[in-house]
């Protein structure tokens, strides 16, 4: 087994493509380390990626590294310190090496479903605070399949409160509104940032990427979001569960997979 900490130490932070376009289904990028795992799976590092790592409320994006014949399945990906760890299976060919430049695939359909289903979460924090007529703040959120969430802390919703923040959230929908991300030095974080939950909270930083829903709300996020809210199909609340001071919202958009 590798200690995949200590190895991803040794290379500079992986560019991110995801955050400047996350559209970008296939990309190019060279190989900058490779590890052995055990069998055919092994530790893949790149100069840069357009593989989001599982974190900040999203799943891993899953995909193929390509060479050639060779074909390297990528099941997980992982942030270490800024430098993403491709988890992947050889499937066909040879290993690739250092220094070799490989094609890189993102299951789109998959992908495209968490940025609508991120940015779902950005609509229903904008709602719940509506409906509720004050701040809510957010615990932990999964904006991936097969059961997105987001947990608020605060008494659940009646079921009248739940039509409303399923209304407001449509409403948002429907009027499709663009969808930004602005990258703001720390002095300009207030002005950027409305309407959104835990801004007590917020992790000290230099710099912030604050994705931001034209009129609904700015929120710091390093997430993948779709460009304009029309393309979230439909919000539905699936369900509603209590966990003592908090409770999770359970939720899907239209054309999930
Ligand atoms: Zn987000």
């Amino acid at each position: 087994m590798v200690d995949i900490r200590e190895w991803a130490k040794a290379f500079p932070k992986t560019v991110k493509l995801y955050l400047s376009d996350p559209y970008l289904r296939w990309a190019k990028a060279k190989v900058l380390g490779i590890v052995r795992e055990r069998g055919p799976k092994f530790y893949v590092v790149l100069n840069e990626s357009i593989f989001h790592p599982r974190g900040g409320g999203q799943p891993s994006d899953v995909g193929f590294i390509k060479l050639g014949e060779s074909v390297l399945e990528v099941r997980k990906v992982l942030d270490v310190g800024g430098v993403l760890a491709h988890y992947s299976r050889l499937v066909e060919g040879e290993e690739v090496g250092v220094g070799d430049v490989v094609s890189c695939e993102l299951d789109w359909g998959l992908r495209y479903t968490v940025m609508k289903l991120h940015t779902a979460g950005h609509i229903l924090d904008y709602a719940v605070q509506a409906v509720y007529g004050r701040a809510v703040d957010t615990l932990g959120a999964f904006h991936g399949l097969p059961n997105p969430y987001v947990e608020y802390v605060a008494e659940p919703p009646t079921q009248g409160m739940l039509r409303e923040i399923e209304e407001v959230a449509n409403r948002v929908v429907q009027e499709g509104r663009p969808v930004r991300f602005l990258t703001v030095p720390k002095e300009e974080l207030p002005k950027a940032v409305f309407n959104a939950p835990n801004l007590a909270r917020i992790p000290e930083a230099n710099e912030y990427r604050v994705v931001v829903i034209e009129g609904v709300n700015g929120i710091p996020c390093t997430g993948t979001h779709v460009r304009n809210t029309k393309e979230v199909g439909r919000v539905s609340v699936t369900d509603v569960v209590r966990k003592g001071k908090y409770f999770r919202l359970h939720y899907t958009v239209e054309n999930t997979q």
